[in-house]
């Protein structure tokens, strides 16, 4: 008999995971109302709202692939009782000010922020600071979508207009001049965590534009899996996965946020790794073994977004490339939209970067960004 599990959401972390499960007689359902999404390229067991206890009764185990999920989904009990790695950090992350003092509450050093009731209050407290700060819309704002960076008073005026009229909660960050930016994915079962290779993430507009694995001091390793075993004890995760980016300065280390999830700064496991972020969370939810997987090699991650048709004239450009491997989404071109990534391999960092480089002014030929 196979391992039946269900999964909220049909984007490519669901497809990735369903790819990744296959081939361990694992079977999958999504619960999505989109069809233009990885997963219904791949499978038949596609639930909606509508038919949510069929999903929860095909589900042996139950997990999620975001967390902006319909609270009354979560209303189902039959649902919260398969659910990893759980509804807590669910709350947290529909909400940026939650999870922010939640952080804060439980001492995990963040850059100093401030909460606002509404828009005009935000345009108050901002004048006031006389800082550079970055100003973030408290729900829905992802990959880098509502966030305004103020570096001089003219930005701030830029928005003023717009932030008197919102009736929304902002959530004001001070500018963080980081020397770089990590993350490091757990994964737990019970007692047992185990870490996947960190990387350092290089991200445009507040978007992640490519990856890689790097040469880590033993110092940066051990605090921020410290903090990331902490965080998972303090959200009381038992099974499941979380991913962590950080900011780094000098010797400290800041939570930018977490996930309680797969991350699109761990696809490079698909390739680098000895087993995957994907096999991972299944590991994690279906109490199978966990150890501590090392790289196989150095390797990277580039994100293939925005208006860009993937013909067979790119695949061969991309394909050129020695090493790299193409994931593509089947999901339909549109401004800003995450398509596919494509993953490297190398012997060393500084040939990772080299190839990361070819394979970004591939796909961006005509933007300056690589
Ligand atoms: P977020 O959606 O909050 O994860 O932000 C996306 C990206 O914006 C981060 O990965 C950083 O590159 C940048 N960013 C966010 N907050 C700050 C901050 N307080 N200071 C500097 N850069 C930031």
């Amino acid at each position: 008999m196979s391992i039946k599990v269900g999964i909220i959401g049909g984007g490519q972390l669901a497809g990735l995971t369903i790819l990744e499960g296959a081939s361990k007689n694992i079977d999958f359902a999504v619960l999505t109302d989109s069809r233009d999404s990885m997963a219904s390229h791949l499978i038949n067991n596609i639930y909606t709202e509508d038919s949510l206890d069929e999903f929860v009764a095909f589900s042996d185990v139950i997990t999620y692939e975001f967390e902006h999920i319909n609270p009354k989904i979560l209303e189902n009990n039959k649902l919260l009782d398969k659910l990893y790695p759980g509804v807590k950090p669910i709350e947290l992350k529909q909400n940026r000010l939650k999870e922010k003092r939640f952080l804060k509450e439980y001492n995990f050093m963040t850059v100093p922020f401030y909460e606002t009731k509404d828009g005009k209050e935000a345009y108050e407290i901002a004048s006031e600071l006389k800082k550079e700060l970055i100003i973030k819309s408290i729900s829905n704002g992802y990959d880098g979508k509502g966030q305004y960076v103020i570096h001089t008073s003219d930005d701030l005026e830029k928005i003023k207009e717009f932030l008197i009229n919102s009736k929304d909660e902002f959530l004001i960050e001070e500018f963080c001049y980081f020397d770089f930016e990590i993350s490091l994915i757990a994964g737990i079962n019970n007692d047992i965590i185990v870490y996947m290779p960190m990387t350092k993430n290089i991200h445009k507009n507040g978007v992640l534009l490519y990856n890689f694995t790097d040469d880590f001091s033993m110092e940066i390793q051990e605090k921020a899996k410290a903090i990331v075993s902490r965080l998972l004890k303090t959200l009381n995760i038992k099974k499941g996965i979380l991913t962590v980016e950080f900011f780094v300065k000098a010797k400290d280390i800041y939570i930018n946020e977490f996930a309680p999830r797969v991350h699109n700064t761990g696809h490079h496991t698909l390739d680098d790794t000895e087993y995957s972020q994907f096999e991972l969370l299944l590991r994690a939810i279906l109490d199978l073994p966990l150890y501590h997987p090392s790289l196989k090699t150095q390797g990277g991650m580039v994100n293939i977004m925005g208006n860009i048709q993937l013909d067979k004239d790119l695949m061969k450009h991309i394909m050129l490339v020695e090493g790299a491997k193409l994931y593509w989404y089947r999901k339909s071109p549109r401004e800003g939209r995450k398509l596919g990534h494509v993953n490297i391999t190398a012997k060393n960092i500084d040939f990772a970067k080299t190839k990361i480089k070819s394979v970004c002014k591939i796909l961006y030929p005509h933007q300056n960004i690589c």
